[in-house]
């Protein structure tokens, strides 16, 4: 007992020495509160993983944000969308920490950004200052946590990355959370990998029935099977000082002892981030939203966080045989919650097997593939799909059928439809739209007009249509009224909409000078700070012009006084 317990510290000590060479304690966490996370490392989200942590900022705005290390700031990028306004700080160490979502920056960091901003006559901008432009001491304030971008509640997204812009978990460089539980274990299924294996005689996904045993583990009943299987879980781990349902941090899976498939969520590069619709089954997360991880490698599923990946994570199981599968979950602490699927070999009964419907349209994934009707074509460019499969391809007047969006795909491919039929004012007014959910809701996908051609490009499959947009944005004063004086206010805020193709642009003067307006498209407002101090009238002029997707446009108009 002895000699294996030392052994095991030997083992400890050498993975630690090659699996972290990340500098300890080099970095701080970047805010002043303790640590709770709202997401971790590589967690699944849509159509890439998670590449940072989410830091819980207990619910507000505005908390501040220190560089986690001495540096400069190398990288502001300010997006309506994504990051929203983010800064990046490249360290002695090469290392490069991201902090994104923010409200604002530290004073000499915005001043840099406004300064940019007033220059290009853009909110949205991205600079690379050199290094002495914002040289960061350790522990500065650079900046204020916020909500900007696509986030869905106020929280720091905190990253760090290395000189190959590869995110990286920073839990390695030793920032701590208390996690105390094992991750947890929603549903597991098994995949027969072709027609000779079987699954208690079916032929596709089977879900098992899970068995939570009195340690935090789990079981199924014995299945019955023959041939290649493969498994799959729902799975998440659970830190303990938040009930947020965030992504474990290692998946092994062992058959009869020995090690067949590895998922290790400690680093990837953004190019390969697409391929989480790989790892999970696209279908199964499209029509009922559950993330199933796939403890298997399908083509073209080329994720460098799958490591000694044996017969592709698939199992073999032979007649007559009574084997285990295990799967070994664990969260970054080395919580762990295990799986136990007995597995008991036999053929197949008798499998009525429901006739295959095949349309007509077939895509080969390594090739050019070309869809067309009487004014509709879609061309899809080699290696947009992972596999060939049949293609259900409709057209119903405007109306494009292109299969269901449950093919995970790599490139985006294009739609044309020709709108020669249609009169000049309604082309005009015409985009292209993906419809959405029972009702077929109409969303605006990017779309460009060249003479009777209306074209559009997108990443996924569904149905399209073309629609019509001749409705002016809308813009409405919030916080002031036209001639009035508002000496006292410290913002001009205005709510900006528009139906159906949605706000493509918008700029804003007063007195006849460009004026910042921030856009939030989560509250629909533009938001101008006097601070600024363009206008320097008593009596000044305001100017909005908001223009939607195919160019209607709006113009509002007030006096306001100040002094
Ligand atoms: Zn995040």
């Amino acid at each position: 007992m002895k000699y294996l317990i030392l052994l095991f510290f030997v083992c400890t000590f050498a993975f630690g020495q090659s699996e972290t060479p990340y500098p300890q304690d080099y970095f701080r966490n970047p805010l002043d509160i303790t640590l709770v996370l709202s997401g971790t490392f590589a967690e699944l989200r849509s159509n890439h993983f998670h590449s940072g942590l989410d830091i819980k900022t207990q619910q507000r705005t505005g908390l501040k944000v220190y560089a986690a290390a001495q540096g400069y700031v190398s990288r502001i990028k300010i997006s309506h969308y994504g990051y929203g306004k983010a800064l990046y700080i490249t360290h002695p160490n090469g290392y490069v920490s991201v902090y994104a979502h923010l409200s604002k920056f530290s004073p000499k960091i915005q001043k840099y950004i406004k300064a940019c901003q007033y220059e290009k006559e853009s909110y949205e901008v991205e600079m690379f200052p050199s290094p002495d432009e914002l040289p960061i001491s350790s522990d500065e304030v650079v900046a204020f946590s916020g909500n900007t971008g696509g986030s869905g509640g106020p929280h720091l997204h905190f990253e760090i990355r290395d000189n190959e812009e590869r995110p990286i978990n920073p839990m390695l460089f030793g920032i701590d959370i208390k996690d105390t539980k094992s991750p947890f274990l929603l549903a597991a299924y098994a995949y027969p990998k072709d027609r000779n294996s079987h699954v208690d005689d079916e032929k596709n996904r089977k879900e098992l029935r899970l068995i939570p045993n009195k340690n935090g583990d789990y079981s199924t009943e014995p299945i019955e099977a023959l041939g290649d299987i493969g498994f799959g879980i729902v799975s998440y781990d659970q830190q303990d000082l938040a009930n947020n349902k965030n992504g474990v941090s290692n998946i092994q899976t062992f058959y009869n002892g020995n090690k067949s498939f590895e998922m290790d969520f400690k680093r990837f590069s953004f190019s390969e981030s697409k391929h989480i619709n790989r790892f999970i089954d696209f279908e199964v997360f499209k029509e009922k939203k559950s993330r199933i991880q796939k403890l298997f490698v399908q083509s073209g599923n080329t994720l460098s966080m799958l490591k000694d990946v044996d017969s592709y994570g698939y199992i073999k199981v032979e007649d007559s045989t009574n084997t285990v599968y295990k799967v070994r979950i664990r969260d970054f602490k080395g919580n762990e919650s295990w799986l136990t699927i007995p597995i008991k070999g036999r053929p197949a009964k008798e499998i009525l097997e429901a006739p295959e419907l095949k349309p007509d349209h077939f895509i080969y994934a390594d090739q050019v593939n070309e869809l067309e009707s009487e004014n509709i074509s879609v061309y899809f460019p080699k290696q947009s799909f992972y596999e060939d499969f049949y293609i259900d391809f409709g057209v119903d007047s405007d109306t494009l059928k292109l299969h269901r969006d449950v093919v995970p795909m790599l490139k985006s491919y294009t739609i044309t439809y020709d709108v020669s039929s249609y009169s000049e004012e309604d082309k005009s007014k015409l985009f292209i739209a993906k419809l959405y959910g029972y009702y077929k809701n109409p969303s605006y996908i990017s779309t460009k007009r060249l003479g009777d051609k209306l074209s559009a490009r997108t990443k996924s499959l569904g149905t399209f249509a073309l629609a019509r947009d001749t409705v002016n944005p809308t813009i409405i004063p919030i916080n002031f009224q036209d001639g009035k004086w508002l000496s006292k206010l410290n913002y001009l805020k205005v709510k900006i909409d528009d139906d159906l193709s949605g706000i493509s642009n918008y700029r804003a003067t007063i007195n006849g000078k460009w004026i910042l307006m921030e856009y939030d498209y989560k509250k629909d407002t533009l938001t101008y700070d006097f601070d600024d101090n363009v206008n320097t009238e008593t009596e000044n002029n305001l100017k909005i012009i908001v223009t939607d997707n195919v160019g209607n446009s709006t113009t509002f108009e007030a006096t306001f006084f100040r002094k």
